[in-house]
């Protein structure tokens, strides 16, 4: 069984940024720069906006963090992403979610634009992906791909099943590995409706939890020699902790590891390389890999 470290993953692929952002300006092109929209004081939002910060610095990248207390209107937020859209220094940005219940977060998406959405949420990115066009792919799908293809785990004609339908984990990982140049496997994806779900499980050579319920994959629900992807962050209560909490995955790991060939912790697997290709994202902007500069 291999143990899949995210960690050392997403600090080799920095140091692969932070080198190529080197010789960009050392051929005199600028930095490529990134902005984030922070609403409020939300324990998780703060720690991922920092993290995306200090990545900024690792990959040599200039960020801007922009702040708004909990009673922005949304009219005040559509007029900070109309200037990001227009401001030339800015390759990309993202709003960080959740936001107030008062604010439409569909509204928010749509009004950012598309070209400059690192996050890979606007319907043009979503849309593209699913026809197999260049865009910014959502970032904790794409940070998958990138480990089953650095761990070189087979994809190919395997059955996948992926836990969870969200707009930003299940669906797209679900349609990224069911694509020819991704995944190319059999897919299936099970919800809070599924029947039978333990069975379909059981017959995944490649199962991807995503659903933020601690420790629901048991072993029983793993086929010998499968390979899981844990993207569950769920924050649970422990005393023994400074912060009062630790990060539980999806998997229950010490029962499921054995069994597999692969697997990807929780803290250390997945969570590092979302961050990372958010800074792989942003660093396509800056190159206009996708889209072309005006
Ligand atoms: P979400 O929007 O809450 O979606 C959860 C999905 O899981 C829904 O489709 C839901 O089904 C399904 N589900 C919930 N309980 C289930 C059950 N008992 N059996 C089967 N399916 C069930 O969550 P999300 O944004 O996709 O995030 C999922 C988890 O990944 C969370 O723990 C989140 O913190 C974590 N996450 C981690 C990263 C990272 O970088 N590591 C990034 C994003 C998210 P229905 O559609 O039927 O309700």
């Amino acid at each position: 069984m291999t143990i899949i470290d995210g960690k050392a993953t997403a600090a080799t692929i920095k140091q692969e940024i932070a080198a190529e952002v080197a010789e960009m300006v050392a051929n005199g092109m600028k930095r490529p720069h990134l902005a984030a929209i922070l609403v409020g004081h939300d324990g998780g939002s703060e720690t991922y906006v920092r993290n995306k910060v200090l990545a900024c610095e690792a990959c040599g990248f200039d960020s801007t963090l922009i702040r708004f207390e909990d009673d922005v209107t949304e009219e005040e937020l559509l007029t900070c992403i109309n200037g990001l859209n227009e401001n030339e220094d800015i390759d990309g940005f993202i709003v960080q979610l959740p936001l107030p219940a008062h604010i439409s977060e569909q509204k928010v998406i749509e009004a950012i634009d598309y070209r400059k959405d690192v996050d890979g949420f606007h319907p043009v990115n979503v849309g593209r992906m699913n026809i197999g066009l260049p865009c910014y792919l959502s970032a904790t799908p794409k940070g998958i791909i990138e480990l089953l293809r650095r761990y070189n785990i087979p994809t190919s004609g395997k059955h996948c099943v992926v836990l969870g339908r969200s707009n930003i984990v299940g669906k797209p990982m679900a349609s990224l590995m069911m694509m020819k140049n991704f995944g190319d496997a059999t897919v299936t994806v099970c919800h809070s409706r599924t029947a039978n779900l333990k069975e379909i499980c059981r017959n995944a050579d490649i199962l991807i939890a995503a659903i933020g319920r601690p420790e629901f994959v048991t072993a029983e629900m793993v086929k010998p020699g499968a390979a899981v992807i844990d993207v569950g962050t769920t924050r649970v209560p422990d005393t023994s902790r400074p912060k009062g909490f630790r990060l539980c995955g999806d998997v229950k790991f010490d029962e499921v590891a054995p069994l597999c060939s692969f697997i990807s912790p929780v803290p250390g697997g997945v969570g590092p390389m979302t961050i990372c290709m958010l800074m792989l994202n942003t660093l396509a902007a800056a190159k206009h890999e996708y889209y072309p500069a005006e």
